[in-house]
């Protein structure tokens, strides 16, 4: 039993199908160590009490797709010799921007060589040169490429994320770019939800006030033709400002969306409050966070996504990753998967990279990818832990989770499982399944 994260993504109808027909019992036995939270149903865990999941060794029951409970002798069906392993839940990706066309390869070179941002994009490139692959591309070259990638994420681990729209630039292409991440949803093993980022960079022929009233107008397509449910914004002087934030807010009040943000990327701009005032589900990056902002993200009911991968490739400033989980905040890391300034699909580089650029603790980095990314996309009621009566969504690691930060690069991945069903098995491990009673 070995199956290929290349292979993985099927089309369509049939993906779905053969999935719940599959749902199936398994029973994990001897793992070293099971990642669990102190209790069950709680939406979140806040940073400072990430010390209290809990990580000893047992069983794990699955019925019917569903964890069923973690008693030795309990389960049937198909077995899992998980001896010298860590069982964690399937990591979620709270923050990618899936679905895109082509990559900007030459862009990195220029960046680390030396070329100004405002250079490359005179010169065509950044947002609006992904703007331009995504207009050429069609349909099946776009989900081909997507498919690849979710299939690439889920040989690491991912069993959920996020897409956002944003390369459109335009109401059709964005309104199109949001079917493509519904359809993308469809033909992937992973749960999936979609972000409208309608306010990504301003595009031409527009100004920035003008491209809101474009935005606000076409919101009812939005929520009528595609399956969005939350709204984005990129703050930043190259793109929107605080009071397009106010206003993305306030409609994603009216339209029932969540609302997400990027912001202080790239210089502070104190959004934060602004975001908190608009009720913001998520702020983003936060690499150039106000420290007076600290305290007051960290009370509130709002997540702090980190993008370490974005911060490293970028050459961007740190966000303050400790400062924020020991003020107690909803701390969160994604890979920020896009063509420009992330071409990151592994969520554990990026637990990597919150170990060692944050100075968090192993349990503190498993948490950011785990319950509190899958409270940001709205779906911790049943994703992102282990717990009985959520889906059995889980990873078997080839070592302990201290690992998984330590062997930086490594891919730590022996087997996926989503719903109940192994979708990944890397072959050096195709052993320690057999078919049980
Ligand atoms: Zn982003």
């Amino acid at each position: 039993m070995s199956w290929f994260a290349g292979e993985v993504p099927r089309d369509g109808e049939d993906a779905v199908t053969e999935l719940a027909a599959a749902a199936r019992d398994v029973h994990v036995r001897d793992a070293a160590q099971i990642l669990r939270p102190p209790r069950d149903e709680l939406p979140y865990l806040r940073h400072d009490r990430a010390d209290e999941l809990v990580l000893d060794g047992g069983a794990l029951a699955v019925e019917a797709g569903v964890v069923a409970g973690f008693e030795p002798d309990g389960g049937r069906g198909l077995e899992v010799d998980a001896s010298g392993c860590a069982v964690v839940p399937g990591f979620v990706d709270c923050h990618t921007h899936l679905p895109f066309a082509g990559w900007r390869a030459h862009e990195y070179e220029q960046k680390v060589t030396g070329v100004a941002y405002e250079e490359i994009a005179r010169a065509g490139g950044g947002i609006a040169a992904s703007a331009r692959a995504l207009a050429a591309a069609d349909d099946d070259a776009v989900l081909r490429q997507s498919r690849t990638l979710a299939g690439e994420m889920l040989g690491h681990g991912t069993t959920a994320f996020e897409e956002k729209s944003g390369y459109g630039l335009a109401v059709e292409a964005e309104l199109r770019s949001l079917r493509l991440a519904d359809r993308l949803g469809e033909q992937v093993a992973q749960q999936t939800t979609s972000t409208a980022l309608l306010a990504h960079s301003v595009p031409p022929g527009f100004d920035a006030d003008g491209w809101m009233d474009v935005v606000e107008e076409m919101l009812p397509r939005v929520t009528a033709e595609t399956g969005a449910t939350a709204l984005d914004i990129f703050v930043e002087t190259v793109a929107f400002s605080n009071e397009h934030l106010a206003r993305i807010g306030r409609l994603a009040g009216r339209y029932g969306l969540a609302l997400r943000c990027h912001v202080e990327q790239f210089a502070t701009h104190r959004s934060v409050p602004v975001a908190l005032e608009h009720g913001a589900r998520s702020v983003d990056h936060l690499s150039c966070l106000h420290p007076d902002d600290v305290d007051p993200l960290a009370a509130a009911e709002c997540a702090a996504v980190l993008l370490p991968g974005a911060e490293l490739l970028g050459g961007e400033a740190l966000a303050p990753g400790r400062e924020l989980a020991d003020a107690g905040a909803i701390c969160v890391l994604a890979t920020d998967l896009n063509p420009g300034t992330s071409p990151i699909a592994s969520l554990p580089v990026i637990v990597g990279l919150g170990v060692r650029r944050y100075g968090w603790s192993v349990r503190e980095s498993l948490l950011a990818v785990t319950l509190n990314a899958a409270w940001v996309i709205g779906r911790s009621a049943d994703l992102g832990s282990l717990e009985p009566g959520k889906r059995a969504d889980f990873l078997l690691l080839d070592g302990p989770v201290e690992h998984v930060p330590y062997r930086f690069g490594h891919n730590p991945v022996a087997a996926c499982f989503v719903g109940g069903l192994p979708v990944f098995v890397r072959p050096d491990a195709a052993w320690r399944l057999s078919a049980g009673t």
